[in-house]
């Protein structure tokens, strides 16, 4: 499989070097699986870590919480009989309600932990992940006994105000819908036999290929959609509801692997999606992109300029090379 790349180079005259001739490098990249286009710069410092202090923020956000265990009971809402008769998902300490805002025909909330308004990245242990992640597989499942339509399943992050959560207590989303979203359908009209080969190829070449917990293969991506985005696959199952309880421990070690070390690079904001296609389609894997967002801070830049939002291609500063790297020996 090709991974194409180019490099493109520009003059200017330097006003930090006297206004002499100065040559700029960037490269453009092409997604092996979807075929969008990425430019990578490095040492352009894009995102920078963070100081601000979340502990605070965490404070003044606590009291009115509606995730917090004194709210969680009377403010959030209950799945309908017909779904399930106990209206919320509970396993360990994750709690699953539906969404009060209805982003999908199916469209849930699912907390780390009622009694955790504060979960610092490195805080989001496999056990936590896992937990979670199991209710939103029930929650498919369970829709997929009620609606047969609703074939498109994905589990998802905002993780901090930067990413789009409206919440500071953390939490997952869930979305089952009759209609794939732009990227599902991407996604499942991409032929099934590019994404072995993708992963193939990835795991022959070795500087992105990260390595693999139980079924799940995780690399940095080679043209990401944004800072830091690692990618992992799960071959032989379509949808969410698929995963087996040996499956979630092992994606769920991941995703808390791949977290600890966006603390580490100095982020705590990020979003994951984990793109789901109906059951019935032949050799689609599921699979997941997580990628870092901004820090809070007051007057941050945001990572999403005319670039992310307008032409549906990222600039990022950390290379996927340096991110494989920076993540050696935790797959
Ligand atoms: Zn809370």
């Amino acid at each position: 499989m090709e991974l194409r790349r180019s490099l493109v180079t520009t003059q200017i005259l330097d006003p930090r070097s006297g206004f002499e001739p100065t040559e700029l490098e960037l490269e453009v990249r092409w997604d092996p699986l979807t075929g969008h286009t990425a430019r990578i710069l490095p040492g352009v410092p894009l995102l920078s870590p963070g100081d601000f202090d979340l502990r605070r923020l965490a404070e003044e956000t606590r009291p009115t919480c509606p995730f917090c265990s004194e709210r969680i009971e009377e403010t959030t809402p209950k799945l309908p009989p017909a779904i399930l008769p106990e209206g919320r998902i509970r396993r360990g300490e994750a709690v699953l309600f539906p969404n009060l805002v209805p982003y999908s025909k199916y469209s849930s909330v699912s907390v780390y932990s009622p009694a955790r308004h504060f979960l610092p990245l490195g805080e989001l242990t496999p056990r936590l992940v896992a937990d979670n992640l199991a209710t939103q597989v029930e929650f498919v499942w369970n829709v997929a006994g009620h609606d047969g339509k609703a074939a498109w399943a994905s589990v998802n992050a905002n993780h901090m105000p930067p990413s789009g959560s409206s919440v500071f207590h953390p939490h997952l989303q869930g979305s089952v819908n009759p209609l794939p979203t732009t990227f599902q359908r991407l996604l499942a009209e991409t032929p099934p036999e590019r994404f072995r080969d993708y992963v193939d190829e990835e795991r022959r070449r070795g500087s992105r290929y990260l390595g693999s917990i139980g079924s799940v293969d995780w690399l940095a991506s080679f043209a990401p959609l944004g800072p830091a985005e690692l990618r992992a696959f799960v071959f032989g199952i379509a949808s969410p509801g698929q995963l087996q309880p040996d499956q979630v421990a092992e994606l769920a070690e991941g995703i808390s692997a791949a977290l600890g070390l966006y603390e580490e690079l100095g982020f705590q904001s990020f979003n994951l999606a984990l793109y789901g296609a109906p059951q019935a389609l032949e050799g689609y894997p599921l699979n997941l992109r997580m990628l870092c967002r901004p820090n809070v801070e007051p007057f941050y830049r945001s990572d999403a300029t005319w670039l992310e939002r307008l032409h549906w291609e990222a600039a990022v500063d950390i290379s996927p090379e340096e991110l494989a790297e920076r993540a050696a020996g935790r797959f």
